[in-house]
């Protein structure tokens, strides 16, 4: 079977509205729709746009829906692959699909790449956990350094990459003209989580006015990821119930079943 190398989603559905809290990161990255937007106004006086930025965060807070924030803000196509995939699908073909990847993306451009756990390929050498040959990592590795130095200076193309381990990343990554930007994504206070209870709660029907300050206060440690899921959990179980409505029970039942999960999942890994 050929496996699918990465999607290329030219819509423009995925918006900042759709980001919840992170303030701080959709201000920064910002900057990338409006260089994706207008390179000429940036490049007039000798400047170079940048080629990457690393978002750094824990799982489930927002870097993939921040990646492709930005290419629907900007209006340019998102390309995307997952470092997980070269370990999976991928074995010793890593090099020709990070260079397949590039040269789409360069015949499209304006355009986003997004790349998610680089830490996958991006591993600092003699660091390896990659269940390929360690050669095998280097080259993919090495590919992908020399896509990012190759760009001619209005390509335009602007590679995001997703990692919760910055820690373990080759320093040559960060270098300079490469992902030299680094844009942290934490997990939500009180406040966000609030406000990511309002965006997934809009497609949701509820029976009364809920008490978001509520919720929010009842789901500490979680991510925008959990609380998605918490929202859909309520609305499955409401409806299991043949509810006509999501009320405030079938909330916190939601919020019991995925701190079930989390404290499973916690258990495993310790
Ligand atoms: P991973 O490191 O596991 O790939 P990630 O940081 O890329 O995670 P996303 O895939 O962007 O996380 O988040 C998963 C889903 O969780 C999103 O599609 C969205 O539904 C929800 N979500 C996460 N963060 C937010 C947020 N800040 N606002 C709204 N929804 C969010």
């Amino acid at each position: 079977s050929k496996a699918k190398l990465f999607d290329e989603k030219t819509d423009t559905r995925t918006s900042f509205k759709d980001v919840a809290g992170l303030e701080g990161a959709k201000e920064e990255i910002e900057e990338i729709v409006e260089f994706l937007k207008n390179p000429d106004k940036y490049t007039s006086l000798g400047g170079k746009i940048p080629k990457g930025a690393l978002l750094v965060g824990p799982p489930g807070t927002g870097k993939t829906l921040l990646a492709k924030a930005v290419a629907g803000e900007a209006k340019v196509p998102f390309f995307s692959l997952s470092g997980s995939d070269f370990v999976e699908m991928f074995v010793g073909v890593g090099a020709s699909r990070v260079r397949d990847l590039f040269k789409q993306a360069k015949d499209k451009s304006p355009a986003i790449i997004f790349i998610d756990e680089i830490d996958a390929i991006g591993r600092a050498r003699g660091k390896s956990n990659f269940t390929g040959s360690n050669d095998e990592r280097e080259n993919t590795l090495n590919q992908l350094l020399t896509e990012m130095d190759g760009f001619g200076t209005n390509t335009n193309v602007i590679v995001l990459a997703a990692t919760n381990r910055a820690d373990v990343l080759d320093k040559a990554l960060m270098r300079a003209g490469r992902f030299d930007r680094q844009i942290y994504v934490d997990l939500p206070d009180i406040r966000e989580r609030k406000e990511i209870f309002e965006v997934h709660l809009r497609p949701i029907k509820t029976a009364e006015t809920l008490d978001l300050d509520f919720l929010a206060k009842q789901t500490p440690g979680f991510s925008g990821a959990d609380i998605a899921n918490v929202c859909n959990e309520a609305a499955l179980i409401a409806a299991r119930k043949e509810k006509k409505a999501v009320n405030k029970q079938d909330f916190l039942d939601a919020v019991d079943r995925i701190v079930g999960g989390l404290e499973k999942k916690n258990k495993i890994i310790t």
